[in-house]
């Protein structure tokens, strides 16, 4: 059997390989090909000998997910839908503004929480994606992007709940750190608490989303389950101790759904709920999809600036998500659902719909 060397550190790389090199610095050669050269093959590896580069492909492999499909949209965003070995798909979204290129990655197949605003959600759950199936997300997605590492943010906030699958996220993590800062790097949690400490104890750590979605418990855990579980209370003070590094805030994503948690007044809510958290919050007006999320609308602008400029004057800072990859249906969960709906012949007439997601 072949062992992946995608997904794994420098260290851990090096550590595999050790035994079938003829000389030690061999083992930084590889490390280096794997991770900052981004190699598909050994054949690639040239400044190894011949001998020695069949040797590690008779035992190792640089996996990664295979490209089903990749939408691009108007604006440069590419989604693309992704196989796994066991005919599993998930998707990966790129999406380039100004010299940045941000790659949005799946730690799941699908999610199990059932948040009742997300795509994702609807389609149900899924299983954890090991190592090299998130790291060679953004293996391919550089690749095809013609971007180098130090352009690239990566915010895991693609299918799944990353802190439901917190062994592969760690390994991932430690692969991405070798060629990404764990400044560009943001996890982005429905609120899963035991994983929110467990982040907060990395030795590298990188940035935290909340998705909170409502400024009260009771209208949490309404669209989102998971909130019965773990709290908004307890959520707070699992926030108030995380540690943050000189100039971080959390982000506090807000998914704005009309006539129910939209008002100035949630607003006010939510301000007082976030007093004294370095925070920044992310306005995101849902996505709209007739078919997975019947009668949730997204609010008209008036609606959401009115909303935003609340939060601002009380200090703030406030962001509203630009939709991006309209025409690509880049919304986690939405291009998977449009292509089993095609897969199935029962629904391939369903329009595309706009991003966002947590
Ligand atoms: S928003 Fe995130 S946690 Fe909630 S169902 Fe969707 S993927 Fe899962």
């Amino acid at each position: 059997m072949t062992t992946p060397l995608t997904g794994r550190s420098a260290a851990e790389i090096s550590r595999l390989v050790a035994p079938w090199v003829d000389r030690p610095f061999r083992t930084r050669q590889v490390a280096l090909w794997v991770l900052q050269r981004n190699a598909r093959s050994f054949g690639e590896m040239t400044d190894l000998p011949k001998e020695l580069r069949s040797r590690l492909a008779e035992h190792f492999t640089l996996a990664e997910p295979r490209i089903l499909d990749i939408v691009r949209s108007s604006d440069g965003s590419r989604k693309y839908l992704l196989e796994l070995d066991d005919g599993t798909t998930v998707e990966s979204v790129a999406m380039p503004e100004d010299q940045k290129l941000t790659l949005c990655l799946s730690s799941q197949s699908g999610c199990a929480v059932g948040c009742t605003f997300c795509v994702t959600g609807a389609l149900g759950a899924g299983r954890n994606l090991s190592s090299w199936e998130i790291a060679g997300q953004y293996r391919l997605m550089i690749r095809d992007m013609a971007t180098a590492p130090d352009r690239v943010n990566i915010v895991f906030m693609g299918m799944g709940e990353p802190l439901l699958n917190l062994e592969n996220l760690e390994l991932a993590l430690e692969s991405l750190f070798e060629t990404v800062s764990p400044k560009r790097v943001t996890v982005s949690t429905s609120g899963v608490i035991p994983g929110i400490r467990w982040l907060a104890g990395l030795p590298r750590r990188p940035k935290l989303a909340v998705s909170l979605n409502a400024p009260d418990q009771v209208r949490r855990e309404e669209i989102m389950p998971i909130a019965g579980k773990y709290p908004l209370a307890e959520l707070m003070d699992a926030l108030r101790a995380f540690p943050l590094e000189r100039g971080r805030r959390i982000t506090f994503e807000y998914v704005m759904i009309r006539g129910f948690n939209d008002r100035v007044e949630d607003a006010t809510t939510l301000v007082r709920l976030l007093g004294g958290l370095p925070s920044k919050v992310n306005v995101i007006p849902l996505n709209e999809d007739a078919v997975h999320l019947p009668g949730l609308l997204r609010p008209d602008a008036g609606t959401v600036d009115r909303f935003a400029e609340r939060i601002r004057r009380a200090g703030l800072v406030v962001t509203v998500r630009r939709s991006r990859g309209n025409d690509v249906a880049a919304a986690c969960g939405q291009l998977k659902g449009r292509h089993q709906g095609r897969t199935n012949a029962t629904d391939h007439c369903r329009p595309d719909l706009s991003p966002s997601r947590r």
